[in-house]
């Protein structure tokens, strides 16, 4: 084969392969069903066969590390992690977020690395505080929406109302496309009266098949009557919001509704089939030198979660990296962008419900695993040597700013390297005061500073604690005038501490010295968010 002709090959593999791929999110509130429907999920991608497993296995496996412990005493996901599975051809990335109500950085980073998600609503309890968030942080990117309205086989508020809520307090538009027959004790099924399709809700059979609305089988379901009515319900619904609109609901301003029962398996089979339908392929990355198309046949990918010491005994970190671009082999040498070393990636992981195996191939939108000892950090590039950095992988003004004190001092050393290898991780934050001996950790959500000190615990023998610091908040100080910033900085020395990279930080005592400061210094900039170069 000539040069051209075996390019040519490749890069219709690659083109191929993407539009196979759907990577996505579950986002909810605590307790709507996110693990439940994640579990029937997989079960529908064959990738496990039992319903339940999913934190079965997690369990077993965790239980080997530690400070994961936290997680199963508050039975909260405290990590995230992606679960890969194959539905009618197409290989599914169902990327995990943390439904604990303390957003964290970590949380906003795996939605970073999601094409698109699934929005999972409790039918009684309707839009909660943590699903507000999370829809937030996919408006920011305009991430597609596919709206699920869980359990449906309890009483819940009218479906006419929760519409209204979603288009109201999410500004979203809705367009219903599977119908609740009914709810709680009077629940019938869902329907679709467009295709002609009523799916029965049976409380002892799980996952019945489609019936025809207008074959004599209905009867066998409800009455005339109560169709006629369910019809009209759905018509009235119809109505009220705009029609299904393909192409507003990839730009992220319309979401197509489901009803269901994740728990009793109803209408699950049509969301998966909605989201392999309608949910969009990878899609370009934004980047320092252009938008990196999943096309390309060079691999890039950016990695938005490190995980440290999964297993105890091994210090190994695993580095999750989103592919944006070309075909990654088993075994490629790739450049990382903040130490700009290159390595061999000899053990790529590819994880699935209750395994992980090496990958040989890989292509956009696939998550992998990369085995590491500190060499890859949040925020990294990884390209075949191109001089790019993926953007919009930031690092968050902490809400909490807490001195650490330490038992025994003499262990001062080792503490900071416990701080800084976790900071690494990217799930906390450390500075370093510029007066002063204190280091500063600074956290999005409180329960952060717990797993920070059951780990450091655990996994460095070191006891420590944490103490109010004097500050509020935080910010990244930058200028245009290398000048104007020194003097800033000597300026405010009691109140500047150095990140981990060694970036200047502000530390303001309370959000008016904030303002205040930064109104007398119109040419610093103050950041919330900070991203790696
Ligand atoms: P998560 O916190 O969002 O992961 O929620 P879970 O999947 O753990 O579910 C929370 C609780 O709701 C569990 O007791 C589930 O059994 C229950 N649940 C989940 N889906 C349904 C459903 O469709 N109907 C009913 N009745 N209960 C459900």
């Amino acid at each position: 084969m000539t040069l051209q002709a075996e390019l040519e090959t490749i890069l219709s593999t690659i083109a191929d392969e993407v539009q196979k791929r759907r990577t996505f999110a579950i986002i909810s509130h605590p307790d709507a069903g996110k693990t439940t429907l994640t579990e029937n999920l997989l079960l529908m991608g064959g990738a496990i066969h039992l319903a339940g497993q999913v934190k079965a296995r997690g369990d077993s496996r965790r239980a080997r590390s530690d400070w994961m412990k936290i997680e199963q005493e508050r039975g909260i996901s405290v990590s995230s992690a992606v679960m890969t599975f194959a539905y009618e051809g197409i290989t599914c990335n169902l990327l995990d977020t943390p439904g604990h109500e303390d957003f964290s950085e970590d949380t906003y980073r795996t939605l970073t690395a999601a094409d698109s998600a699934i929005m999972v609503i409790d039918a009684a309890k309707g839009i909660e505080a943590q699903t507000l968030k999370l829809f937030e942080v996919c408006r920011l990117r305009d991430v597609p929406i596919i709206t699920f309205i869980n359990k449906i086989d309890r009483e819940g508020v009218s479906p006419f109302e929760l519409m209204d809520e979603i288009a109201t307090k999410l500004a979203l538009d809705t367009a219903p496309m599977m119908w609740s027959a009914g709810m709680g004790g009077l629940l019938k099924g869902i329907f679709d009266p467009e295709r002609d399709r009523f799916i029965p809700y049976d409380r002892m059979s799980e996952g019945k098949e489609a019936t025809s609305l207008s074959g004599s089988e209905i009867a066998k379901y409800m009455s005339a009557d109560e169709l006629a009515a369910f019809r009209e319900e759905m018509e009235l619904a119809r109505e009220g919001s705009p029609a299904f609109d393909l192409d507003a609901y990839r730009a992220g301003h319309l979401t197509p509704v489901y009803f269901g029962s994740a728990l009793r398996k109803l209408g699950v089979r049509e969301l998966l089939n909605a989201v392999v339908q309608f949910a969009p392929t990878p899609r370009p990355q934004p980047s320092s030198v252009r938008l990196v198309q999943p096309t390309e046949p060079k691999v890039a990918g950016f990695v938005f979660k490190v995980q440290a010491n999964m297993d105890a005994n091994h210090r190994d970190r695993i580095a999750f990296m989103r592919l944006c671009s070309g075909k990654f082999k088993r075994g490629m040498r790739l450049k990382v962008s903040g130490s700009g070393k290159t390595i061999g990636i000899h053990n790529p992981t590819l994880f699935f419900a209750q395994d992980r195996e090496l990958v040989d191939e890989a292509y956009a939108g696939d998550i992998i695993g990369i085995p590491n000892h500190g060499t890859i950090r949040v925020g990294d590039t990884l390209t075949e040597s191109e001089d790019l950095t993926f953007t919009g992988i930031p690092n968050f003004a902490p809400e909490i700013l807490q001195r650490v004190r330490l038992d025994d001092p003499m262990k001062a050393k080792h503490m900071r390297r416990a701080l800084e290898s976790l900071a690494e991780e990217g799930v906390t934050q450390v500075f370093k005061p510029q007066l002063g001996a204190n280091w500063i950790v600074g956290v999005v959500g409180r329960l952060q500073l717990e797993v920070l000190a059951a780990r450091i615990e655990t996994e460095y023998e070191i006891k420590v604690s944490f103490e109010a610091s004097p500050f509020e908040t935080a910010r990244w100080v930058t200028a245009e005038d290398p000048a104007e910033l020194r003097r800033f900085v000597d300026a405010h020395r009691g109140n500047m501490a150095d990140d981990r990279d060694g970036a200047p930080v502000f530390l303001a005592k309370s959000n008016w010295e904030l303002g205040y400061t930064a109104e007398k210094w119109p040419h610093v900039r103050f950041s919330a968010t900070r991203e790696r170069a």
